[in-house]
């Protein structure tokens, strides 16, 4: 689960990790009067929308008089960011958070991930700050600083000893307790928060000695989500796209993607396998649909009602391997499904597996006109062959 910049700088803040002033509006007419609370000039003006690069697409603003202050909020609420992170579309802008510009004379990554190699916690920083941290790691590997943390001991001062004296040239001695402070907490809201990422970049050293988030990204993990109460309450829909949002209301694994063939599988490795055959096929999947192992009749039902939405859809492709989930529950929840919408759309299935005869039998007995794949191959070679027919 993400959360906005002003929702992790609050955490951040309550946590003992410096941020700047700042407060978060929906409206111009709060920007009017919020920036009479907050020390300005300089006014730093930022989209809050859930992709990072707002700097790179005009997300980030920064202005010198209060009027300037409306007029940049005005020119973000409501309308669409394009980011390095976004599709082309852009994602909507519902808020932007007005803080205090402050005087940057260094920048750092600070930032903590699971490396899952080491089965460990990850504290990661450079002095490449500012920058795009992929990038700083793809061509500068040896810019970038980890320190892995053993979990019984959490993290431990001389490990922030170990970064921040590896900087040149070397901070103030202030600068350096405030770095190796923000260290630690860092850590213990990754900990106490179940988080798969904390970032922050930049921290900047002001021009006046102090250390600063200037910028805050927090992922919780959603498989803790039942034991982060506080955290799932600044969840944000509006941020989700509405199919993923329903999907995610019956605990089915869905993304949207580009293409155009809608797939509904059992099994995460059995649709990337899909996802893979439709590519070698010729043809682009519009989405990743793992009904899951358990699937009841309903969750089927919602899963193919979630393709025939996508108005991109040009064919579907049902490639169900039953097991747990068994092949008449799935003709079921199909033919559920279908009842309310008309299907303009080929439909091809290939079913195997348990009940595969009394699954087929349902699809044959309805009036639902789909075509039957023997094996995976064939199904994608139908399903490449009417979108092409149909483009
Ligand atoms: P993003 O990572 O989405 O581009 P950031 O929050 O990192 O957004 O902002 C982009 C850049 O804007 C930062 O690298 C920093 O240089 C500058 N910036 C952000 N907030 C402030 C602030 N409060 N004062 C001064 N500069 C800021
Ligand atoms: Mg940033």
């Amino acid at each position: 689960m993400k959360i906005h910049e002003y929702q992790a700088k609050d955490i951040f803040g309550k946590s003992g990790i410096p941020v700047p002033n700042g407060q978060v509006v929906a409206s111009s007419d709060e920007a009017t009067k919020v920036c009479q609370i907050i020390n300005g000039p300089p006014w730093v003006v930022k989209a809050q929308v859930h992709a990072g690069g707002r700097g790179k697409g005009g997300g980030v603003k920064v202005v010198h008089y209060p009027y300037e202050v409306v007029t940049a909020a005005e020119s973000l609420l409501g309308k669409a960011l394009v980011t390095p992170q976004t599709g082309s579309e852009g994602v909507k802008v519902h808020q932007v958070l007005i803080e205090e510009g402050v005087d940057i004379d260094r920048e750092f990554y600070l930032g903590m991930v699971i490396n899952r190699a080491k089965a460990r916690p990850a504290m990661i920083f450079s002095q490449a700050g500012g920058m795009t941290i992929e990038e700083v790691a793809s061509q500068t590997p040896e810019l970038i600083w980890t320190e892995y943390v053993e979990p019984t001991a959490g993290w431990m001062p001389h490990q922030g000893r170990n970064l921040v004296y590896r900087l040149d040239p070397l901070p103030s001695p202030g600068a350096i307790r405030q770095l190796m402070a923000a260290m630690a907490s860092i850590y213990k809201v990754f900990r106490t928060l179940d988080c798969s990422l904390v970032e922050v970049n930049p921290l900047v050293i002001t021009a006046s000695g102090r250390v600063l988030a200037l910028d805050a990204k927090i992922n919780i993990d959603d498989n803790s989500l039942f034991r982060q109460k506080e955290i799932l309450r600044l969840d944000d829909s509006s941020e989700k796209d509405p199919l993923e949002l329903m999907a995610e209301k019956y605990n089915l694994n869905y993304i949207r993607l580009g293409g155009n063939i809608g797939a509904m599988v059992n099994g995460a490795g059995l649709a990337m396998a899909t996802m893979d055959v439709i590519k070698l096929a010729g043809a682009e999947p519009a989405n990743f649909l793992d009904v899951g192992g358990g699937a009841s009749e309903e969750m089927i039902t919602k899963g193919f009602e979630i393709i025939l939405q996508d108005k991109r859809v040009k064919a579907i492709l049902i490639n169900i391997f039953g097991g747990i989930l068994r092949c008449d529950v799935l003709a079921r929840g199909v033919l559920k499904a279908a009842e309310n919408v008309h299907i303009e759309v080929p439909l091809i299935v290939r079913l195997e597996g348990t009940n595969v005869e009394e699954g087929r039998k349902i699809l044959e007995e309805s009036n639902l006109d789909f075509l039957v794949a023997r094996d995976l191959a064939e199904a994608a070679g139908l399903v490449a062959k009417q979108v092409n027919k149909v483009d």
